[in-house]
């Protein structure tokens, strides 16, 4: 899995950085989803190399302009390409439908591929043979939503050299084998599939939670995440704006990531004020700082970077 940030300023685009949107895309898929779609994120579609014809999900987290206004523009866009002909489905929060709805109907504009919006509530929204996701409220000035992708666990690796040594012909045996069903052989030997199997994959986890403040229902999506992805508009020192702004400092996030111990904490939605600090932008790296000081696997995102979240071992 890999998350990849399109967007990692709060609230306006800066020089450096455009508004919120985060895609992730799977091992051997092609298809990805996007997290947030702040104005603009079609153009840095284009600077990726993240193609809008195979976008198959979208996660609003809340209804500030920052998260969701490249929405329509978007989807109208992905109408205009190619093969873009795949369903999408758009997850967030109450009054998205309307906004959609709107948009679409003062503009005279629709999809040329099924779309559908879903108003969540919180708890499980999606679940499919290989992933779940959930959403859980969190605290900022409007109805914001945290989401946790989890991976369903994966069978173990299957011993064909045993199963070769036994003679076991490969092709549909070995498929029942490695569900775990024991088979009769042509000569009367039985074999059980759960011996040839090794013990199941753990599935990983990436929770992306913005905007909040530090809050319970951020630490719960969390529990034991692979990677959560958390807000932190402000450093340390300006606490009292952050807790004004309905916002997380970076020492807040890395508290998150310790009470719900995460494996590594990717901070992003930056104001602005830090980038003018330090030579090119490199005032933000004081909130990489700070959050180290509380939590050492804390990394702070810039726009096109991407974060590689592996398989886990057997
Ligand atoms: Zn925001
Ligand atoms: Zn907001």
């Amino acid at each position: 899995m890999r998350l990849t940030f399109l967007g990692t300023s709060a609230g306006t685009p800066s020089r450096l950085r455009n508004v919120s949107a985060l895609a992730l895309q799977f091992d051997q898929q092609s298809a990805f989803w996007l997290f947030d779609c702040g104005e603009g994120t079609q153009q840095q579609f284009m600077r990726s190399p993240l193609r809008l014809s195979q976008l198959q999900f979208v996660f609003i987290s809340h209804l500030h302009g920052d998260h969701f206004y490249g929405l329509p523009g978007m989807l109208a866009s992905r109408s205009l390409q190619y093969g873009a002909d795949t369903p999408v489905t758009v997850f967030g929060p109450p009054g998205l439908l309307r906004f959609m709805q709107t948009t679409f109907e003062v503009s005279g504009g629709t999809a040329g591929y099924p779309l559908t919006i879903h108003e969540v509530k919180p708890g499980l929204i999606y679940e499919d043979e290989r992933y779940s996701v959930t959403c859980l409220p969190l605290i900022h000035r409007i109805t914001s939503f945290g989401f946790a992708v989890v991976e369903k666990d994966q069978p173990g690796h299957f011993d064909v050299e045993t199963a070769r040594s036994l003679g076991i012909p490969a092709g549909p045996l070995y498929g029942r084998l490695k569900r775990g069903e024991t088979i009769t052989l042509p000569d009367g030997r039985t074999v059980n599939g759960s011996e040839l199997v090794g013990p199941p994959i753990s599935g990983r986890k990436v929770v992306y939670c913005c905007d909040t403040i530090y809050c319970q229902n951020s630490i719960h999506l969390a529990r034991q995440a692979d990677v959560l992805v958390h807000e932190a508009t402000y450093a340390g020192e300006d606490l009292e704006l952050a807790v004004r702004g309905g916002h997380s400092t970076a020492t807040q996030a890395a508290q998150v990531a310790v009470q719900a111990g995460v494996k590594a904490l990717v901070m992003t939605h930056f104001s602005p004020r830090y980038e003018g600090q330090g030579v090119e932008g490199t005032g933000m790296e004081r909130l990489q700082t700070e959050a180290r000081q509380t939590f050492a696997n804390s990394y702070i995102a810039h726009d096109f970077w991407s974060y590689d979240i592996p398989r886990h071992e057997a």
